[in-house]
This record gives C-alpha cells, structure tokens and sequence, in this order.
C-alpha cells in the first residue's frame, strides 16, 4: 500500500465560503494549513447564491430585531445564543469582506444597499447585483492565495481518522489519478457545504452530496435535526434550479392558475415575504387542489412584469437568464414557473458555539470542527431566513478560524500510519471491483424521485414508512453495484458511487428523524400532526446509525433566551 502521509497543524475539507474563511485565519496566524476539496474551490456551491447575505446595517434596523426574526423564522428551535453571536457579528462580517475587497451593490447614497427578504421586519439583505455569493467566494479565494493557502483540489476525503475520542485527520485520494493520501493534523475541519442533491428536484450543484455527514456518522458520531431541509419557494418548473428570493424581495408576486394573488389567504401580512417554509407550503397546497399553471400544472407563476424594467436588467439579471435559458421565459414579458425546490440543510453535524463537534449532546470530540451548511450550530433550528447562510458560512468559517488557532496550542500531533486508509481503500476497492448488477444512476434516480415524493413539502407517518423501507431496500441493492469504468484517471463513476453511499445513509437520518418528530415545526410539515408540539418536541434530534444501519435517537434541550417561544404568524 502505498499511502503518503501529509502532516499539518489543520487540515480543512471544503473551499467554500465556511472552509476558505477558516483557512485565511489560520494561515494568516501562521499555522500551517492544507485545504481539501473535491472541486475547484470557485466551483464551490457558495458561489451559486443570489440574493444576499444579512446583517442589520439599514435605518431603523438593529441586531436585536434581525436576532428576532432569526429566531421566529426558525419556529423557536435556533439556539438563541448562536443567533445573538451571529447577528451581533454580522455589520462587522460585511465590513470585514468589503476591506478584503468584495464589491457590493450600492444605494443611491453610496452606501452598501440593502433589500427585503422573507421573514425579515426590515431589508438587510446586502447584495452584488444576483452574483452575491460569487463575489465572496472570488474575494475570499484571493485572500486564501494571496496567504499562500495550500489548496488541494479535486481530492476526495472519504474517511476521518477517529481514535479514543479524538481526530487526527482525514484520508484523501486524488481525483485525478486515484491516489491516497493521508492528511494528519492537530485540528480537523469539515466545511463540506449542504446535501438536497438526496432530492430530485433540487436547487443544489451535483457536489452536494452530504460526504462528511455518512462520514461522520459511520464512526457512531451524532447528527443533529436532519428531518428539517428547507424548501425554497422558487424553483424553476420542472427542474428545481433557484430564482433567488430576490424576486420576491424586489416586488415579485405570486399567481395561481385562476389569476389569484394566493398569498393573501396564506399570509395576509407579509404575503409573498413570509418566510420560506410558509409560501412553499402554500405554493404546493395551490397546485395539489388543482390550481397549477404550465402543461402538467405543477407551478405557480411568478410576475414581475409590473416591475421597472431597470429593477430586472440590474439587479436581477442572473435570474432573468436561467428562466430564458431553462425555460424559454424572458420575465420582463411574461410571469415565469416555478415551484418549491429542496434547498438547504437546517441539520447537519453538530457543534458548539464555537464549532467543535460534539460527540453527543455534552460532549465534545477532540480537534474536530465543522461549519457552514454541514454543521448545526443551530442559528437556523426549523427554518432558515434568506440570506442568513452565506453570513453563517462566512462569519461561523472565520469564528472557527480563531478557534482552532486558540486551541492549537493544547492540540497534540497523534502520528497517523498508513493503517488508517485501510477502511476507506477497501471501500473504494469494493466499488471498483465489485461484481453485482445495479447500476449507480438507477439507484440514485429512484432515491432522489422517492425522497421528493415521500419525505418532501408534505409528509405523513404512511409516506415516511414508506420511504424508509425504500432507502432499506436501496441500501441493500447497492451491495449489488457494478460500476464499468475501471480506469484510475478521473474515474468519476467509482466518485459517484461512494457518493450515492453517502446519500442513501445521510437520507436515513432525514426519514427517521421525521418519522420520530410528530408535530409541524418549520420546515417539516406532517399533515398528520399538524401542530407544533412544544411540550414534546421544543427539543433537537441526535441522532445515531449503527453498522446495520439502525438508526437511534435521543433529544437535547434548545438554548432558549431574550426571545418567549410563540405561536409564529406572517
Ligand atoms: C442556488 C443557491 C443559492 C443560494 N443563495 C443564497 C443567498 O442568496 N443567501 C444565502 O445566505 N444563502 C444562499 N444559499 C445557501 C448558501 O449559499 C450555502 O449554504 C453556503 O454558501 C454554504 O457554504 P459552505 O462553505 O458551507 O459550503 P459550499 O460552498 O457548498 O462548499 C462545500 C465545499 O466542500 C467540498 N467538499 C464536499 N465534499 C467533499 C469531499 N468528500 N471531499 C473533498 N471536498 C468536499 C466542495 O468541493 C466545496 O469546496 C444558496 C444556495 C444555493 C444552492
């Protein structure tokens, strides 16, 4: 086995905003620092958000209230105390990206413009035209190259050195010829990004397949509150790609077949800026009583023809194109399709406030940190804002940074040998040698199709049972995978196969941890219980996946705070 060994003080898996951030603090402290990515760190998923990234920088705004509304958003289930850090840091985050050289949008003052997003009492969400995320992934990336970052793309880390209650690394290979490494090192970061690519209709890029989530849980790790993934409002029709909620913070309303504005009945406030999981539920409830538009009637119209043309062509130019190019809708003519798409993770690995990752809900495992989409930290609970992630990501990544560099100094080396890459060799060796007769696209197809249809928008005890049994029997016959090419050069197909493993077992967590929670809470929605159930389940779910993929759950308290928990209405 030839297996090369890397040693560094920390070592990142992930280039997106959460990992770069990360990786600038620790190497501009001096410590020495590699990061591993699958792709090109500007391909990062990161780099696909629109809209915008919060913080409380508009007249009449406060950290107080964008903590408020942080926290009704999430139905009560963020923990308050992770909110406050966030939002109190949020005006400094964005000042922070400026003087590194991100470009924002501005107002006719000069000043940083800001625009409304759902769920929030005043706009604060601070933009590049609809290439927000972008512009921080290119500005961040900068920093990171110019501190000489070691960047090691297209590797893929498929295994965690886990011992005794500590990590000392992962294990890696090269995409680009199959090579191993192990990456040893005192601190251990995952900053792998989100997971909705387990759904068919999806907003996510092909990346986001959840790795460090199985990963993770395959050592008997924790994972916290996966049964809450966000749908977004606007997908595209039919595909599921994002139109930001930009177009709805920028005057778009929302139409059913009948030509009915539909918000009204459905929140009569806020109408189209109710939060995500309140118009997706109602843009779904629309087209399942037969009130869809387009040729299968499974979308609802979108207009912002009543808009200055200007609005469209400056600020959400972006958008306009992938509805031309998808869709062959140009929306300065015409309203456009969409419908709710899977978005974004609420749940993930969990960590402390200052991202360790906890081995269950007291304690906590050795230089080991996650952040950003992966993690749950929870400043979202049931239910995220707009615009609150890419500033999690970016201000959690950097917090992480500083944290790791704070506990090197009481973080030993333990010198890994080249043993640790055995689990994960023979794993990829299984995948390319085994003999069996399904194929890994079929498996995936049917995951995605049947997560979308039994553990989406609505959910009941029947589809969820349903669903579990399906991923039980997708988990068997993906023993039987045979995968054709054998080749070591950018062999994608054996990528996607460990990838399809990490889906089914992560999609597990979602279904058991929805199946368990018997109540409505953000963005899971059991039409069999519709109530939030505070006295039962004002709680988080850990939980746990045995070798035989038997899933356990326990539940750990909200830090509750400043914030009375309420009934929730837009
Ligand atoms: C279309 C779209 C639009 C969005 N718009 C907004 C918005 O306007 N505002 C907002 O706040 N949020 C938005 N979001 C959400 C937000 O962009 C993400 O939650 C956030 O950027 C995630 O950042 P991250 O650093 O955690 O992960 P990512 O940016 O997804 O990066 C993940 C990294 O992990 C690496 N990786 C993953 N697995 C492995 C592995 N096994 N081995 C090696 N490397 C691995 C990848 O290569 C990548 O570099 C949007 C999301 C989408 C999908």
């Amino acid at each position: 086995m030839d297996v090369k060994i890397y040693q560094y003080d920390a070592v990142i898996v992930g280039a997106g905003l959460a990992g770069l951030a990360a990786a600038r603090e620790l190497t501009a402290a001096g410590k020495k620092t590699a990061v591993i990515t699958k792709l090109h760190p500007l391909r990062s998923h990161s780099g696909a958000a629109q809209g915008g990234i919060n913080a409380a920088l508009g007249e009449g705004d406060s950290t107080e209230l964008h903590e408020f509304d942080t926290v009704k958003g999430s139905d009560y289930l963020a923990d308050q105390d992770c909110v406050e850090l966030m939002c109190t840091k949020a005006p400094e985050t964005i000042r922070w990206a400026e003087q590194m050289g991100a470009v924002f949008s501005r107002d006719d003052k000069g000043d940083i413009a800001i625009r409304p997003f759902g769920g929030q009492s005043k706009p604060r969400a601070c933009y590049a035209k609809d290439r927000t995320g972008l512009t921080l992934l290119q500005t961040i990336y900068e920093q990171c190259v110019r501190e000489d970052v070691e960047v090691f793309d297209e590797w893929y880390a498929g295994d965690l050195i886990y011992k005794d209650g500590k990590v000392s690394g992962v294990v890696a290979f090269n995409i680009r010829d199959s090579k191993f490494a192990i990456f040893n090192a005192k601190a251990t970061m995952f900053a792998t990004g989100g997971h909705a690519r387990a759904y068919k209709i999806n907003s996510n890029a092909h990346a986001n397949t959840g790795d460090s989530l199985s990963i993770v849980a395959r050592h008997g790790l924790p994972l916290e509150d996966m049964e809450f993934v966000q749908f977004h409002p606007s997908g595209l029709g039919g595909s599921g790609i994002l139109i930001s909620e930009a177009a709805r913070g920028e005057g778009g309303r929302l139409y059913n077949s009948e030509g009915e504005r539909f918000m009204e009945k459905y929140a009569p406030n806020a109408l189209e800026l109710a939060s995500r999981d309140v118009v997706s539920r109602a843009i779904m409830q629309e087209i399942r009583e037969g009130r869809g538009v387009g040729p299968n009637k499974d979308a609802v119209s979108i207009d912002l023809t009543h808009l200055d043309p200007e609005i469209i062509l400056t600020r959400l130019p972006e958008l306009r194109e992938l509805a031309i190019t998808f869709l062959g809708q140009d929306m300065l003519k015409e309203p456009i399709h969409i419908a709710a798409t899977a978005h974004y993770s609420m749940g993930g690995i969990p960590v402390d406030i200052n991202c360790h990752v906890r081995k269950n809900p007291k304690e906590l495992v050795e230089g080991f940190y996650a952040a950003g989409e992966c993690s749950c930290v929870s400043v979202h609970g049931a239910n995220r804002l707009g615009a609150n992630s890419v500033l999690e990501a970016l201000l959690f990544g950097r917090h992480a940074g500083e944290n790791i560099v704070k506990d090197l100094g009481n973080l030993e080396l333990r010198p890994a040998t080249e043993q640790d890459a055995a689990a994960f060799i023979a794993e990829y060796q299984w995948v390319k040698t085994n003999n069996g007769n399904e194929k890994v696209a079929k498996l995936r197809e049917e995951l995605q199709e049947s997560m979308t249809r039994d553990a989406g928008v609505f959910r009941t005890a029947e589809s969820l049972s349903r669903q579990k049994e399906k991923i039980k029997e997708l988990l068997k016959r993906y023993k039987e995978i045979r995968v054709q090419d054998k080749s070591s050069v950018y062999n994608t197909e054996i990528q996607e196969a460990i990838e399809l493993g990490h889906m089914l077992e992560y999609s597990l967590f979602i279904v058991e941890g929805a199946l368990a929670r018997e109540e409505s809470r953000g963005g899971h929605f059991r039409e069999d219980f519709p109530q939030r159930d505070d006295e039962k389940f004002l709680k988080h779910t850990y939980a746990y996946m045995d070798k035989d993929f038997n899933i356990t759950q326990e539940y750990a308290d909200v830090v509750l705070g400043k914030f009375e928990v309420k009934e929730r209405s837009y």
